[in-house]
């Protein structure tokens, strides 16, 4: 069986772990500012701000940043639901642009046509590990009077045209299980912005500075220092694993060319990607549909994923609402029709490599 995705916890986390629990420090503690410190300098911002989840990250940021009833927020329809539970939670409206082919990603003149009077924040997502196209983002927030929130949950240390992603605007990232960096659960936000990373500390507890002196209608939204002591033992050896999934990347690339109906991911002029998964599009030309060649790769014993299935409000609990307003998406349609994305991970073996790729070069030979 090859996984789509290995969770591996190295010796360097164990010894953390254990020291945050013999230190007494389980839950505030040393690891948790390493942790921001250590992420802030490796994405190049002045200030990253733990808390308990991706999920929070968003919505503390977008809480932060005074977006709430009443303002409509465009992001991607082609995204994890966080992404939409985020700005719904915080009382705001949803809209949706569409993406590209090209990435996934939305782009600045699709975003550009679903703004209207009430827009306030933009959010896009950096799927698969790909920056958006955030010159032509930024230009056009900054053009509008838009906020910024990057969803860079898949994309720790990808940069765009040079820059970091989560640095163009505030940055969102998660540390869930299985995402490229991980704390078991945990999320940082990323700001140059010092008056909003103090509100964000402030408000992720209970609104408190001093001890019982609340300033804010805060929450608990606090990172444990067991979780930063797994975070910890992670960043060190990433730029190593960033390569790995580029080199398995660069394999598949030339392994897989030339499959009749499989569109393979691409790295877009000036991005720099971090291959959190590798996405396949298998189009209306193939012999095999998409559907069959996820069976027949999980019948093989390989593991693969459909991110996502549908658009992200395409689900009873978003239909007839007043704040989630869908439009016409069709690259996000045919997007859901099509991918697949199929192991990546720095675990991978050559000859796990080789059996992947080998495999779907025989489904797609046909039935
Ligand atoms: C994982 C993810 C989130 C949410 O992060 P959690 O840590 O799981 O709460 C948000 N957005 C995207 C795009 C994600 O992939």
């Amino acid at each position: 069986m090859i996984p789509i995705s290995v969770v591996k916890l190295d010796t360097r986390a164990e010894e953390l772990v254990l020291s945050a629990i013999r230190s007494g420090q389980i839950v505030q503690g040393e690891f948790v500012e390493q942790l921001e410190h250590e992420f802030s300098e490796m994405i190049g911002v002045t200030h990253a701000v733990a808390v308990n989840n991706g999920t929070t990250s968003l919505i503390a940021a977008l809480e932060a940043m005074g977006v709430g009833p009443g303002d409509e927020v465009i992001t991607s329809p082609f995204t994890f639901v966080a992404t939409l539970n985020a700005i719904l939670a915080c009382g705001a409206t949803a809209r949706f642009a569409d993406i590209s082919t090209e990435d996934f990603n939305i782009t600045a003149e699709n975003i550009a046509a679903q703004i209207t009077p009430r827009t306030r924040a933009l959010i896009p997502v950096h799927l698969y590990g790909q920056g958006a196209d955030m010159t032509a983002i930024t230009a056009l927030a900054a053009e509008k009077n838009l906020l910024l929130l990057e969803d860079a949950a898949q994309a720790h240390g990808a940069a765009v045209d040079g820059t970091p992603v989560g640095t163009f605007g505030v940055g969102s990232f998660s540390f869930y299980a299985t995402k490229n960096i991980t704390t078991a659960e945990g999320g940082m936000i990323t700001t140059n912005d010092d008056s909003l990373a103090d509100r964000l500390r402030v408000l992720r507890n209970q609104g408190m500075r001093a001890r019982y002196q609340y300033e804010l209608a805060g929450n608990n939204w606090r990172m444990t220092n067991i979780h930063a002591a797994i975070g910890l033992s992670q960043l060190s050896g990433y730029n190593q694993q960033v390569k790995q999934r580029r080199a398995n990347a660069t394999f598949y690339g030339e392994a897989l060319s030339d499959i009749p109906g499989i569109e393979l991911p691409k790295q877009l002029p000036g991005r720099e990607h971090v291959w959190h998964q590798y996405t396949l599009r298998v189009t209306s030309e193939a012999r095999v549909t998409r559907d069959e060649l996820v069976d027949q790769l999980t019948g093989a014993g390989i593991g693969c994923g459909i991110y996502y299935p549908k658009l992200v409000y395409d689900y009873p609990p978003y239909y007839n609402r007043a704040d989630v307003v869908p439009t016409s998406v069709p690259n996000a349609e045919m997007a859901v029709r099509e991918v697949v994305s199929i192991p990546i991970h720095p675990q991978l073996s050559a000859s796990d490599l080789d059996e992947v790729a080998g495999a779907i070069r025989t489904i797609m030979a046909g039935r």
